[in-house]
């Protein structure tokens, strides 16, 4: 009964998961209201009243701002487009240099591109895995225009650090926001703390509307350049004044009336949604807490984190038991449990074309020692926080690790006679 499934004993989590969605009957009504009414989408491309969209994508706007407690929200059909909007909104054009993370989703550094910026990996903090800031700081140069940090995982990044340096130097301080809506650094919400801050709304986010995303900011001038990239700017500017702006490429980066309604509903629900993720965290950090050289996320005072997914930093010589074998006998288990989280972005084929014809940049060149550790030999994570009825399911998990950690010889041996790395 106690023994690992790897070595042939019985699953502990005998019978598939499946994920909760978030979407219920208030999202449905909200829904039928925009059916009655019959307008899926209220936007017109050029300056006058529609050019901020229609009501729902308005009111979805107003409630996010005012929850957030920025001066302005902008709605957007996905993060990615988000990311890109701000980047130009930032000013970031041919050869102008972001600093980027390694390890984060993909559109984080795609979004540089996008805009003919260069993006350049710098590498991350040990402790949080996100951008670390005593790096970024050496990673500066007379070309970076921005820095994008990323709240990973659903824990804050040093945001007002990495504050203080950008201010510094007068570049732009953008928060990719997109796991930790309702996270907070020293009190303050996440994503409001750089000069512009953005939300996912897709599917395997806390809070989603299918697809869809939001800029927020407390600069006007931020705010009115993200709105002409989402809304076709150049049919704009001369309607609106601000020919200053005539840069800008505007793109259909708009969020329907449905996605907006649904969205709004969400963001109702977010304390609720990030409590149940909450709950579950609290049972598995108990769980954690009993082994030696398995390191889960801390907050400190005044922090939040909210857990897009749970991370773990494994010592191999402390646990006694490399992060490799550990996640292979966990997920033999049936366990919710991956390594590595993401390949260090630059290493993908699109990342080293780009570095040989100097469109891109790692610092140092070799690689960045953190994001490679983490990669490769130190990290691992547990989706629990987002299974249906996960808070059942703690005590699955808990024999699950019991058994391995109480076999750790044993699955070494195992190990060793498969000739497994
Ligand atoms: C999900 C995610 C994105 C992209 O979000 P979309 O809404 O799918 O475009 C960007 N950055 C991070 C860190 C993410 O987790």
């Amino acid at each position: 009964m106690n023994r690992p499934a790897l070595l042939g004993g019985e699953k502990s989590f005998p019978t598939p998961f499946s994920f909760l969605t978030s979407t219920g009957p208030k999202e449905l009504a909200a829904v039928t209201e925009v059916m009655k009414r019959g307008v899926l989408s209220e936007f017109i491309g050029a300056s006058g009243p529609f050019f901020m969209g229609g009501e729902q994508v308005k009111h979805l706007e107003v409630a996010w701002a005012k929850y957030f407690g920025v001066a302005h929200a902008l709605s957007v059909n996905s993060a990615t487009s988000g990311l890109h909007a701000a980047v130009v909104a930032a000013g970031v054009s041919q050869d102008d240099e972001v600093i980027v993370p390694p390890q984060t989703m993909s559109a984080t550094a795609t979004a540089v591109v996008m805009a003919g910026g260069i993006p350049v990996f710098v590498d991350q903090d040990e402790k949080t895995g996100c951008l670390s800031t005593a790096a970024v700081a050496k990673a500066i140069t007379s070309r970076t225009k921005a820095i994008i940090v990323v709240n990973l995982f659903g824990g804050p990044a040093d945001v007002f650090g990495m504050k203080k340096l950008a201010d510094q130097h007068g570049i732009i301080l953008i928060e990719d926001n997109a796991q930790a809506p309702g996270g907070r650094k020293k009190g303050q919400m996440l994503g409001t703390i750089g000069h512009l801050g953005v939300y996912s709304l897709n599917c395997h986010k806390t809070i989603q509307c299918g697809e869809g995303g939001i800029v927020v900011t407390n600069n006007d001038d931020l705010a009115r350049r993200v709105a002409l990239v989402r809304n076709h700017g150049e049919n704009a500017v001369q309607g609106m004044g601000c020919l200053q702006d005539s840069d800008i490429v505007g793109y259909n980066y708009r969020l329907t009336e449905l996605q907006a309604a649904i969205a709004r509903t969400q963001l109702d629900r977010l304390e609720e949604l990030n409590d149940i993720r909450l709950q579950i965290v609290a049972g598995l950090d108990d769980l954690f807490s009993q082994f030696k050289g398995i390191l889960f996320a801390k907050d400190k005072p005044g922090d939040r984190h909210v857990y897009y997914i749970y991370p773990l930093w494994i010592t191999e010589k402390e646990a006694g038991i490399s992060r490799n074998l550990f996640v292979h006998a966990l997920k033999a288990e049936g366990a919710p449990i991956e390594g590595g989280y993401v390949e260090p972005l630059y290493r993908l084929p699109l990342f080293q074309n780009l570095i040989r014809s100097n469109k891109a940049k790692v610092v140092p060149s070799e690689g960045c020692p953190v994001a490679e550790k983490m990669f490769s030999t130190s990290f691992c994570y547990s989706t629990l926080v987002r299974v249906e009825n996960g808070i059942e399911l703690l005590g699955n998990m808990a024999a699950a690790v019991g058994k391995v950690m109480s076999h750790k010889e044993e699955l070494r041996n195992w190990q060793e006679s498969q000739g497994l790395p």
